[in-house]
């Protein structure tokens, strides 16, 4: 029987008492039938990790005492940011989640021109940012992640070239596999819309990106090029 692990906003700390939100309560109680007594993996994003044991399994409050504390290294030594264009919900949900297993440090929403979701409609961000928040969550919470990635609030393709060197992907183009480029300092990746990049973009990628790169001839969908982009990059560092 695995031990359940969960995310806490407390800091970790031998002999803290923590409270188990109430999400979190109940999936112990009524979907893993634990009791009082039980042993749980506590993260707070830190990079720290705990042994835990619940002490208190009540509907008004779940608690546990943190027994052993460690920081085990599992995170991978790139600290990838993945720009990814707003694309349908679902999609850039299904890829939050995926890059959050693969150990992304940092995702980032484009407000590119062709994206479904509108600029204006990106600055009200703040409903999809909490449901994207508690995707990454538990996420992390199933691949043993010890950080969360940060999700950043939308910006436009424009500013977050200027803001790192990117290698940013782009379909149909004579770009070299990214499987064969050297990353080196680069550690954020671009991709784009269902619609691809704009006229405009892709003079922006030409002027101000660090590289372009492919993923073949292929045409995959943005959610699935920004899985395998991370994938390629997360397993060679
Ligand atoms: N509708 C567009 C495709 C957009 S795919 C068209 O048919 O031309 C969405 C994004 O995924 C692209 O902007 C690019 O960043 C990335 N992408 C998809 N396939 C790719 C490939 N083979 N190489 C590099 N990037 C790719």
């Amino acid at each position: 029987m695995s031990v359940p692990r969960f995310y806490t906003a407390t800091r970790l700390a031998a002999g803290e008492v923590v409270t188990l939100a109430t999400e979190q309560a109940r999936q112990l109680r009524n979907v893993l039938r634990r009791q009082a007594g039980a042993q749980v993996v506590l993260f707070d994003g830190s990079g720290a990790e705990a042994v835990a044991r619940v002490i208190r399994l009540e509907s008004s409050e779940t608690t546990c005492l943190v027994e052993e504390l460690s920081w085990p290294q599992r995170e991978p030594e790139c600290c990838l940011t993945v720009g990814l264009a707003l694309i349908r919900s679902a999609n850039f949900e299904l890829a939050a989640q995926k890059l959050t297993e693969l150990g992304v440090a940092r995702i980032a929403p484009l407000a590119a021109e062709r994206s479904m979701v509108s600029y204006p409609d990106a600055r009200d961000w703040a409903g999809r940012a909490a449901r994207l928040q508690r995707i990454v969550r538990e996420a992390a919470e199933q691949s043993e992640r010890v950080t969360l990635p940060e999700i950043v609030q939308p910006q436009d393709l424009k500013s977050f070239l200027d803001a790192q060197p990117v290698i940013a992907l782009v379909e149909r183009s004579a770009a070299l596999p990214l499987a064969t480029l050297e990353p080196g300092d680069v550690v954020a990746l671009a991709i784009g819309p269902e619609g691809g990049w704009s006229q405009t973009e892709c003079a922006w990628i030409e002027a101000h990106a660090a590289a372009t790169a492919s993923l073949g001839r292929l045409i995959l969908r943005a959610e699935t090029a920004a899985i395998a982009a991370a994938t390629l990059v997360l397993q060679r560092s």
